[in-house]
């Protein structure tokens, strides 16, 4: 799951929200309930640990069969 991180435009609070993609972004800031703005920051797209896409699904990037990544990403795949 992405990490957005915002900063408040009324104290300059600056927090970090895990949000999926569709999830709406925050519009305020949860210390004093002003307008919150967008940051772009080296975080927002964290792989570490759990990432949103680093599940398994392409792994072995050394499979003898890439088709099966491809396979396992359109949600279904043969035995094997
Ligand atoms: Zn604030």
């Amino acid at each position: 799951m992405p990490m957005y991180e915002y900063s408040c435009e009324s104290c300059s609070n600056k927090f970090e929200i895990r949000q999926k993609f569709s999830d709406p972004p925050a519009d305020r800031c949860p210390e004093c309930g002003g307008p919150v703005r967008k940051n772009i920051s080296a975080t927002a797209f964290s792989l570490k640990g759990d990432g949103w896409f680093n599940t398994g699904y392409c792994a072995k990037t050394d499979s003898p069969k890439p088709s099966a990544c491809a396979c396992a990403a359109g949600g279904g795949c043969p035995a094997g």
